[in-house]
C-alpha cells in the first residue's frame, strides 16, 4: 500500500492508496482514522475541468511582442471561467514568464514583484518559491495563506515563545486532564483530532470547556459550553488571568524560572482589574463566574489549549493569542508533559508553507528580517497592486477571489498587472485574470514533504500517476533557468536535503528518515519536547509582553454601539463535508450532496415569525450577496448569522483594510450585516 498526506486539512492524516481506493492506516496523526474529506480525496483527480497542462491568455498572446511571439507554439483554444486561453507547452510558458519578469524588472525595478501561496503544495515546492522570490528576484514580497486564517498565531506565539507553532502534539491532547477549546469547532473543521479527543476521553477523565459565540457540534460534546458575545475572547482570557493572579494560583517558581516580566503583568491586572469587572458586569456578568471557575480549573490540572479562526480573524487577534500564551505560562501548563498550546491549523501544508519562510518578515526556520527588508503582506500587495506599484504576481495555489476579503476590489486590482502567474490543478476563479496557467500535480500525484497543525514532517509519496504535469517546484525550476540557470535540482530529495541543512529545526530529518518512518514521522525539532532546551527566545525565557486592555474593551463598546438595530453580526465557518474554497471537495461525486448546503445561513429560531421569506441576501455598504437558505436554530444567540466560507461570494461583505493589527489578518468573525428578504 502506498502512504500519503490528505490533500485537505491541517490536521494532517497519514492516508492508504491500493486498488484504487483510499484506506485508513495507523498512522501516528490519523491513529486509524479519517474524515469523508480524506475517504474520497483521490476522487476529484479525474475532474473534467482538471488543468492538463499549461495555457496562455488569448488577449495577452495577442499583445505580445513580436520577438517572443515567434519563438513559441499554441494549441488549442480553451475557456476558463468564462474567458479564451491557449494550451501552451510548458517550457514556452516559462520561457514567456522569464521574459516579462526581465522586462517588468527594466522597467519598475524587483519592487514591482510579490509571490503569494504554498500552503497547498509540497515543502520542496514552496522552498524554492520563497527562494526564487528572494534570491533571484531580490524581494522579499512573499505571503502565503496564513495571512487569511493563522498569522496571529505566529504572531502571538513567537512574541511569548520565540517561535509560533504549536507545542503539543495529539497524542498530548489524549492525555491531558483539561483541554480548553477557544474559537474553534474541531468536531467539524478538524474531525480527526476531535474524533481522538473523544475516544480518549471515553477512558480517561479529560474535561472539553468551549469558549465560542455559538453553541456547535463541538460544544455538544464538550463537558461545558460558554458562550461568550462577539469579540469577548480576550477580555474573557484576561479575566481568567485575573482570577489566578488575585487567588496567588500562578506557579510562581516557574514564573520566575522560565519567563521574564511577569511582574509587570501582574501589574496591569491588578491596575485594570476594576475596569474589567465593570465591563463583564455590564455586558455579561454570567462569565465572571465561568471565567473564576476555569481558573481554578486550569490551574490544578494539566491543560491544552486549542483554538482556531474564531480567536484570529479579528483585530486583536495577535494580542488574543499572546493572552492565550500567558494562560499556559501561568498555570505551568507548557513545559510539563500532556499540556501545551495548538493552533489549530487550516491548510494540509500551511504550517510547512510558514516553516519554509513564505512570509514576507521570516526566512525558512523563522529567521526574522529587520523592519527595513520585511517584504508586503497579501492585503499590502493587493492594495500596492491596485495602485500600480506591483506589476507582477505569481499565485502557486491560492485564489485571492474566493479567500480573501473584499473580492470586488481585488478583482479590479488584479487588472493592473503586467503579469499574473497561476499554479494550480483546477480553473479556479483567480485564472480568469490569469495570463499564463500552470496546471499542476495535486498532493496525491506527487512525492512532497508536508508538515500539519503538530508540527509533524510527513512525507507523502504518490499514489497516481501523472506524468504529463509537472509539480509547482518544477515550474518554479523552468523559469529560473530561463534567467539565471542556478536551480539544478533534479528530485523532491536534493531540496529537502538543501532544507535539512540550513534550516536548524530540521536538522537530522533527512528523506531517509522519513522514508523509513513514514506512519510515525517525527515532529520538528528533534526532541522530545520542543521546549527542552528552553524558549525559543535569545534568554530562553519566555516573555510576558503586558498590554492594556482598555483599548480592547472600547473597541468592544463601540463595535456594539455602532450596530444598528437592523442590523446582524456577520461570522464565517466552514463544515464538515466540504474544504475552505471547495475547489477539490466541491467536484467529488460523493461529497457533490452537500454543495446545496454552501448557501445556507443560519440564525436563531426567534426570527422565524419576524421573517417572512426563507430566503435572504445579505447587505453590507449597499452590496449585496446572495440568496441564502435560512436554516433556523434552537439555542443561537440573537443577532449572529453564521455563513460558510466555502461561499464563493460571502467575501465580498468584508473589508480589505479590517483586521488584525499586526498581521493583517482580516477581520471575517465579526461583520454588522443586515438581512434583505428576497
Ligand atoms: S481530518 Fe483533515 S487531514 Fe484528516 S482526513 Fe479529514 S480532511 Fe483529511
Amino acid at each position: 500500500m502506498q502512504i500519503g498526506v490528505c490533500p485537505f486539512c491541517g490536521v494532517g492524516c497519514e492516508i492508504g492508496f491500493e486498488n484504487g481506493k483510499i484506506h485508513r492506516v495507523n498512522g501516528v496523526s490519523s491513529d486509524h482514522k479519517l474524515c469523508i474529506k480524506g475517504l474520497f480525496a483521490h476522487k476529484f483527480i479525474d475532474a473534467p475541468d482538471r488543468l492538463k497542462g499549461a495555457y496562455i491568455s488569448k488577449d495577452f498572446l495577442e499583445n505580445i511582442n513580436e520577438n517572443i511571439r515567434k519563438k513559441i507554439e499554441v494549441g488549442n483554444k480553451v475557456i476558463f471561467q468564462e474567458k479564451e486561453f491557449f494550451e501552451i507547452s510548458y517550457k514556452d510558458a516559462a520561457f514567456i514568464v522569464a521574459e516579462k519578469i526581465k522586462e517588468i524588472k527594466i522597467k519598475y525595478s524587483e519592487k514591482a514583484f510579490a509571490f503569494i501561496g504554498g500552503a497547498r503544495t509540497n515543502c520542496e515546492s514552496v522552498y524554492l518559491f520563497q527562494k526564487f522570490a528572494r534570491e533571484i528576484i531580490k524581494t522579499n514580497n512573499i505571503d502565503n495563506c496564513a495571512r487569511v486564517c493563522h498569522s496571529p498565531s505566529l504572531k502571538g506565539l513567537y512574541e511569548v515563545f520565540g517561535t509560533g507553532a504549536s507545542s503539543i502534539s495529539y497524542k498530548d491532547l489524549e492525555n491531558t486532564e483539561v483541554i480548553l477549546i477557544i474559537g474553534a469547532n474541531p468536531f467539524e473543521a478538524h474531525p480527526v483530532i476531535f474524533k481522538r479527543i473523544l475516544e480518549a476521553k471515553k477512558k480517561k477523565d479529560i474535561k472539553i470547556i468551549t469558549v465560542d459565540i455559538v453553541p456547535t457540534k463541538t460544544t455538544k460534546y464538550s463537558d461545558k459550553e460558554i458562550l461568550i458575545p462577539p469579540l469577548f475572547n480576550l477580555p474573557f482570557l484576561r479575566l481568567i488571568s485575573l482570577f489566578i493572579y488575585e487567588n496567588k494560583l500562578f506557579d510562581k517558581k516557574f514564573l520566575e524560572k522560565h519567563t521574564n516580566n511577569f511582574k509587570d503583568y501582574f501589574e496591569i491586572l491588578k491596575r485594570e482589574k476594576e475596569t474589567l469587572i465593570k465591563f463583564f458586569k455590564k455586558y455579561e456578568p454570567s462569565l465572571i463566574s465561568e471565567a473564576r471557575e476555569i481558573s481554578k480549573l486550569i490551574s490544578t490540572k494539566k491543560t491544552c489549549f486549542i483554538w482556531g479562526l474564531g480567536v484570529t480573524e479579528h483585530i486583536f487577534g495577535s494580542e488574543t493569542v499572546m493572552e492565550i500564551a500567558y494562560l499556559s505560562l501561568l498555570t505551568n501548563n507548557i513545559l510539563r508533559k500532556y499540556t501545551g498550546v495548538m493552533p489549530l491549523r487550516g491548510q494540509n501544508n500551511v504550517q510547512g508553507a510558514c516553516d519554509m519562510g513564505a512570509l514576507p518578515n521570516y526566512l525558512p526556520g523563522y529567521a526574522p528580517l529587520s523592519k527595513e527588508k520585511e517584504g508586503l503582506k497579501t492585503p499590502e500587495i493587493i492594495k500596492a497592486i491596485k495602485e500600480n506599484k506591483i506589476k507582477f504576481l505569481w499565485i502557486m495555489g491560492e485564489d485571492l477571489l474566493h479567500s480573501h476579503a473584499d473580492i470586488d476590489y481585488i478583482d479590479q486590482a488584479l487588472d493592473n498587472l503586467e503579469l499574473l502567474v497561476v499554479n494550480d490543478i483546477f480553473p479556479v476563479k483567480i485564472v480568469k485574470k490569469a495570463h499564463i496557467v500552470f496546471g499542476i500535480k495535486s498532493t496525491l500525484e506527487k512525492d512532497g514533504i508536508y508538515i500539519n497543525a503538530e508540527r509533524r514532517v510527513h512525507l507523502g509519496k504518490a499514489f497516481i500517476e501523472n506524468k504529463n504535469l509537472l509539480d509547482d517546484w518544477e515550474v518554479v525550476k523552468l523559469v529560473e533557468n530561463y534567467l539565471k540557470g542556478s536551480f539544478k535540482y533534479k528530485t523532491n530529495k536534493e531540496i529537502w536535503h538543501e532544507v535539512e541543512n540550513k534550516v536548524d529545526i530540521f536538522k537530522g530529518i533527512t528523506y531517509e528518515l522519513l522514508e523509513k518512518n513514514m506512519l510515525n514521522s517525527p515532529q520538528w525539532p528533534l526532541k522530545e519536547h520542543i521546549f527542552e532546551d528552553g524558549f525559543f527566545t535569545k534568554d530562553k525565557k519566555a516573555n510576558f509582553i503586558p498590554f492594556s486592555i482598555k483599548e480592547v474593551l472600547n473597541y468592544i463598546e463601540t463595535s456594539y454601539k455602532n450596530l444598528k438595530e437592523d442590523e446582524f453580526i456577520l461570522t464565517t465557518v466552514r463544515f464538515y463535508e466540504h474544504y475552505n474554497i471547495c475547489s477539490q471537495t466541491e467536484r467529488i461525486e460523493n461529497l457533490k450532496r452537500y454543495n446545496e448546503k454552501i448557501n445556507e445561513i443560519l440564525i436563531s429560531k426567534k426570527y422565524m415569525k419576524k421573517l417572512k421569506k426563507r430566503e435572504v441576501y445579505l447587505e453590507r455598504n449597499g452590496k449585496k450577496v446572495g440568496p441564502f437558505k435560512i436554516k433556523f436554530k434552537e439555542h443561537f444567540p440573537e443577532n449572529i448569522v453564521v455563513a460558510y466560507m466555502h461561499h464563493k461570494e460571502i467575501n465580498k461583505l468584508f473589508s480589505l483594510d479590517k483586521g488584525d493589527k499586526y498581521t493583517k489578518t482580516y477581520e471575517f468573525k465579526f461583520l454588522p450585516i443586515r438581512l434583505i428578504e428576497k
